[in-house]
């Protein structure tokens, strides 16, 4: 077995963050042998097929600040198509409506809180004069929770309102959600430019959207992809690396760990210069995401192409047939579902019959992600792309970064830790 004397890269872990290190190698020239554990690429951002049909292992929606996403989907993909983009709205049925007009950032906020149905006016006032303070504000030195940071804001409005866009944003409720955190998701979405609150739904599935481009580009750099390959461990060894893989121990020169926090500790026990790493995930905790698709005759669609739902399990629903051409498909997102009844998807099917008639389900099944991220509590202590050893890199969306647990921060990570290995050679 030989020790490499020219660089060899490994990226473990095909997510969108490993996907985004490999590609951002092979775009520099560099040949990365991607392993994932998993039949497809795009870890908890994944295409599945559910009895024929072309779904995700979860419906995902991006913001137009995702800079980083948002890029190498472009730079990936054939055309800029596969998202379809909406200045934001959040329309609860039946009586609250927000909506940004198109004006600059951050107007577009202001005038669409002065003209929200289903708020009175002292509560467009309220919720108007606490935004725009948090968004001319410096970040808090000390961190706290988002029920304690909208503690003086109307009821209405946080139950419309801020309390939705935390849950959606972090995954979290807001009585555990940092309020730092959320606050830069706000300041990102509306202290710049206006277009950075438009929301962009996927037009195809989810390993379609980038993870199968950027293999692509990884296989014509001259690097492999390797699925249905979990790596066992990785150990240091002869000044390299040793990866136990499906095929049987290779060595590596620089290695970039894009596993999701909750796998990190028993593949890198071997390696001590992940302990402080290890360390700040001890305390991690997971919180669940339920998506339920339901199939109604295909002439049913909605009249937006999602609307917010209020008052049972489910906080979105959406008509894949507008953005995925399924007519009738009905996709419902239940985040932070700790404590989901089993029959979670009645409930939901019976939010959306409130304010539609979509007739009788012609077919049903839901996917429960229970570790779907982590919850991103006041002052959690993330670990850095760059470790004590100058080739290991980590990657994914629960390294340090201004977002929480989404698709621009495994991004993100993904491309910064292969510049800070390309910064190494
Ligand atoms: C249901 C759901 C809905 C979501 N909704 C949104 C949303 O609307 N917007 C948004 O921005 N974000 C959303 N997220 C969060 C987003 O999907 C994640 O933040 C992002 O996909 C994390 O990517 P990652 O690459 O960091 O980690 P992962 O996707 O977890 O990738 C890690 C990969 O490593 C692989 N792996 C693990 N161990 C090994 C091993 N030993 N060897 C080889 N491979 C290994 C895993 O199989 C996995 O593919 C959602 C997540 C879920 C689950």
């Amino acid at each position: 077995m030989a020790v490499p004397v020219k660089p060899a890269v490994a990226v473990v872990g095909g997510g969108w963050a490993g996907c985004a290190a490999a590609f951002t190698l092979a775009e520099a020239g560099v040949a990365a042998d991607l392993f994932e554990a998993g039949r497809m690429l795009g870890g908890r951002a994944r295409g599945v097929s559910l009895d024929g049909r072309a779904l995700d292992n979860g419906q995902h929606i991006l913001l137009g600040a995702y800079a980083h996403c948002l890029d190498l989907i472009r730079r990936a993909g054939p055309g800029s198509g596969d998202l379809w983009r909406l200045p934001l709205a959040i329309e609860t049925p039946p009586g609250f409506r927000f909506a940004c007009p198109r004006l600059p950032a951050p107007l577009h906020l202001l005038a669409g809180l002065a003209g929200a149905r289903g708020l009175d006016w002292r509560d467009k006032w309220r919720a108007g004069r606490w935004v725009q303070h948090h968004l001319r504000s410096p970040q808090p030195d000390v961190d706290r929770t988002v029920a304690e940071l909208t503690f003086d804001q109307p009821d209405t409005v946080n139950r419309l309102l801020w309390h939705p866009l935390c849950i959606s944003a972090l995954n979290t409720p807001p009585r555990q959600a940092s309020a730092r955190v959320f606050l830069a998701v706000l300041r990102t979405a509306f202290g710049a430019r206006r277009t950075d609150s438009d929301l962009l739904l996927p037009r195809r599935d989810l390993t379609r959207l980038f993870p199968s481009h950027a293999a692509e580009r990884i296989l014509l750099r001259g690097g492999t992809v390797h699925l249905a390959c979990r790596i066992e461990r990785i150990e240091a060894a002869n000044g390299a690396f040793l990866l136990h893989t499906c095929e049987g121990a290779r060595h590596y020169s620089h290695v970039i760990v894009a596993v999701a926090p909750q796998h990190l500790s028993r593949l890198t026990a071997g390696l001590p210069e992940l302990e402080s790493a290890r360390n700040a995930i001890a305390d991690f905790r997971y919180l669940p995401i339920a998506t339920g698709y339901v199939q109604y005759t295909s002439d049913f669609q909605l009249d937006a192409p999602l609307y917010a739902l209020d008052d049972g399990p489910a906080q979105f629903v959406f008509d894949r047939g507008q953005s995925h051409g399924q007519p009738g498909m009905m996709a419902f997102v239940a985040s932070t579902a700790t404590r989901l009844p089993a029959d979670w998807l009645d409930q939901a099917e019976a939010q959306l019959r409130r304010f539609a008639a979509p007739g009788a389900a012609r077919w049903r099944r839901h996917i429960v992600e229970k570790q779907a991220t982590y919850a991103c509590e006041p002052d959690l202590a993330r670990p850095s792309i760059r470790t004590a050893h100058p080739c290991l890199f980590l990657a994914g969306d629960y390294t340090d970064g201004p977002y929480p647990a989404t698709l621009e921060s495994a991004a993100s990570s993904g491309v910064q830790s292969a510049l800070a290995l390309l910064d190494s050679l």
